[in-house]
């Protein structure tokens, strides 16, 4: 198929072009994100690939649509970027890489627990220095530690499963349970018993109606003093203003973000020689105890492959006619 590839970098083509060998879809790549402005690009292209921080909101949506756009398919696998009712309103079928590697982004999230404690980023700044002073490094076990996983699908359980081998305690919320995370050892409880007993917390949940802003000042408020809060799900299930006061009483004892609420406007591009007009994001910076990754937790080779397979594969199988097994429904 004719396809509009959007937000694409050199490592998205080469992934894209050595899945489509045999397939032979035209794809024409372009680097600036979908927006009301760059949407013309894609006028007369039967199908668009887009990624996270592409806008498909209503009216992009009907530009596409007028312009004879069919298919959407997504290089991820949240969705909270697309306005579905629109969508379906204007016959556009969605579709998008439910699973490429769990694992990705459980091994950063379980990551960025470990360099948070044990400050393996100043660690390697000091000792480039000749400086080997052990102070102010001092962590703490993750052994016996509580750690609240919410959300247990299928890069919650990897996180839980990882956890359970570092001989934590895994205590996790969600909406359903899973039967695997319960057979590896993994303790339900409910929300708020979760935020009141867990030591570090890490957030495996799509972002809904009903997840926005699920850590807000009350949720800080019910946490353990010194807590650890991870994010690599998506940006708006944290309220950022209000971890920043939790940060400034002490009451939130690390922060590790891969996800921000105002992400699109500011992650995968270089701001080394900009202003950051974002002052939240810029108050968070300046925390010693707060790490932040710009949306790099699925970054891994193995997962590039696997979203280039998966795209492609959507994109032939919506050429053929054939059972869309990833589509995503408007009631989602
Ligand atoms: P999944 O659908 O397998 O699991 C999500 C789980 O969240 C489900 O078990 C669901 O029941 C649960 N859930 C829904 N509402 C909930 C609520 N209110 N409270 C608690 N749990 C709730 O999804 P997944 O593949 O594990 O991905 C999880 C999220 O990770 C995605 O939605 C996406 O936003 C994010 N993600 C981030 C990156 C990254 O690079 N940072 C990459 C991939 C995915």
């Amino acid at each position: 198929m004719r396809t509009a590839v959007f937000s694409t970098k050199p490592y998205d083509q080469e992934s894209l072009l050595a899945a489509n060998t045999q397939a032979g879809h035209e794809l024409v790549f372009y680097s600036p994100r979908l927006t009301p402005e760059s949407v013309k690009l894609a006028a007369g292209f039967p199908a668009i690939c887009a990624f996270v921080s592409d806008q498909l909101d209503a009216p992009v949506l009907e530009y596409l649509a007028a312009e004879g756009t069919r298919l959407i398919t997504l290089r991820c696998a949240g969705f909270n970027q697309v306005d579905l009712r629109a969508a379906a309103r204007l016959g556009l079928t969605i579709l998008r890489v439910p699973a490429y590697s769990p694992y990705a982004v459980a091994e950063h999230a379980v990551g960025m627990m470990l360099a948070l404690n044990r400050k393996f980023h100043k660690a390697y700044n000091r000792v480039r220095e000749g400086n080997f002073n052990l102070a102010g490094l001092l962590g703490f076990d993750m052994h016996g530690r509580t750690v609240g996983v919410i959300g247990t699908g299928k890069i919650g359980e990897c996180a839980a499963r990882i956890l359970l081998g570092f001989g934590c305690r895994v205590l996790a919320h969600d909406v359903v349970e899973n039967p695997a995370c319960v057979a590896a050892g993994v303790q339900y409880a409910s929300l708020p018993d979760v935020l009141a007993q867990a030591d570090i917390i890490t957030l495996h949940c799509p972002l809904l109606p009903s997840t926005y802003h699920l850590i807000n000042e009350a949720a800080f408020a019910q946490m353990k003093r010194g807590v650890m809060l991870i994010n690599t799900s998506r940006g708006a299930l944290v309220d950022a203003a209000a971890a920043i006061c939790a940060l400034k009483s002490g009451h939130l004892g690390y922060l590790g973000l891969d996800v921000y609420e105002e992400e699109g406007d500011l992650f995968f591009e270089d701001f080394s020689q900009k202003v950051i007009h974002d002052d939240i994001f810029t108050r968070l910076l300046t925390f010693n105890n707060v790490l932040i990754t710009g949306h790099q937790a699925f970054f891994t080779a193995d997962a590039l492959k696997q979203i280039a397979l998966t795209t492609v594969a959507n994109l032939t199988a919506f050429e053929r006619g054939e059972s869309l097994v990833n589509q995503v429904a408007a009631d989602k």
